[in-house]
């Protein structure tokens, strides 16, 4: 996970370090080559000139180049602003405080890791936090979507709705309302359907099933590796629902970071998990300032 990224800010960072004095041109060419670091990981334009605006300012201000450890002081205003960009010193944990059934609707295109991240936060829910969770797929297009659910369900020792064939993603989710309500259910994860674009169709539905539903939390699953369309998927879901969080998948084998850094900063939703392998247990919950240290190894 950020390999390559981590790699490329280790240099420089290292070389500043190394000094025991700083001159303005040593940050300069340093925040230079951060710029280009940032770039190559596929962070958006615009959040990379605010980070290096906002490192730079406050680096060669401030009296931090005046004093004993100039090269760790700005190591440690870089590994603020990263924090700040990453979604702030806050871990945006889900919420929960609600009437139960509380519903968490899962959105995403297909392909993205939706299904297996939705069985992976129902685990979760149930292990740690001892909540008693329900499942349910509305994904009627992709043939054996519902049955992958189930079987995932099974895996985490978590129910799944009955799956009746025919049935349309309106009226499972009224079903599933009925059946989490019957069962004194905490929390309804519903696994709507992804589709290969963002189309009307798709938000259509999932407005449908929010309106049937009322979700506390619309999590949007987008994979890491597809760097800045991850972001734009975002965006384009963001103006339609009201998305309450993001979950990145794949960050295993992200080396460059893009996605997770331009996320919160282009959308304005948190990162509130990041999928790390497909495992059922390969999920973390996102902590900017873990995943900060981690990209500063
Ligand atoms: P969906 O179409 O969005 O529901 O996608 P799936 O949940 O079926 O996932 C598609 C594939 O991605 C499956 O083979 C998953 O095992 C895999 N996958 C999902 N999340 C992760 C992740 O965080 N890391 C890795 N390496 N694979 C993942």
């Amino acid at each position: 996970m950020f390999d390559s990224l981590s790699d490329r800010l280790g240099g420089v960072f290292d070389k500043l370090r190394g000094r025991g004095a700083l001159k303005e041109q040593d940050v300069l060419d340093a925040m230079r080559e951060v710029r280009i670091a940032l770039l190559e990981a596929d962070v958006a334009l615009p959040v990379v000139r605010r980070f290096i605006d906002t490192v730079t300012e406050k680096a060669v201000g401030q009296n931090v180049l005046r004093s004993v450890t100039p090269g760790q002081q700005v190591v440690k205003i870089v590994n603020d602003a990263l924090i700040e960009t990453l979604g702030g010193e806050e871990t945006p944990g889900l919420d929960l405080e609600a009437v139960p059934p509380i519903v968490i609707m899962m959105v995403g295109l297909q392909g993205s890791g939706k299904t297996t991240s939705t069985a992976k936060i129902a685990k979760l829910l149930k292990e740690k936090q001892g909540k008693k969770v329900m499942m349910a797929s509305l994904d009627v297009n992709r043939p054996a979507a519902q049955e992958q659910l189930k079987v995932l369900g099974e895996q985490v020792s978590v129910a799944t709705l009955p799956i009746i064939a025919g049935q349309q993603p309106t009226e499972i989710a009224t079903r599933a309302m009925q059946a989490a309500r019957l069962q004194a259910v905490d929390v309804l994860l519903l696994d709507t359907a992804g589709r290969l674009h963002v189309d009307q169709q798709l938000m259509d539905e999932m407005k449908a099933v929010a309106a049937i539903s009322t979700p506390r939390e619309t999590l949007l699953v987008v994979d890491s590796l597809t760097g800045q369309d991850a972001v734009n998927v975002a965006q384009s879901f963001a103006g339609q629902v009201d998305l309450t969080g993001v979950v990145l998948t794949r960050m295993d084998g992200d080396a460059r970071g893009g996605a997770a850094l331009s996320m919160r900063a282009v959308t304005g939703k948190p990162i509130k998990f990041a999928g790390t392998g497909e495992k059922m247990d390969a999920l973390e919950v996102f902590h900017p300032s873990r995943v900060a240290n981690r990209i500063l190894g």
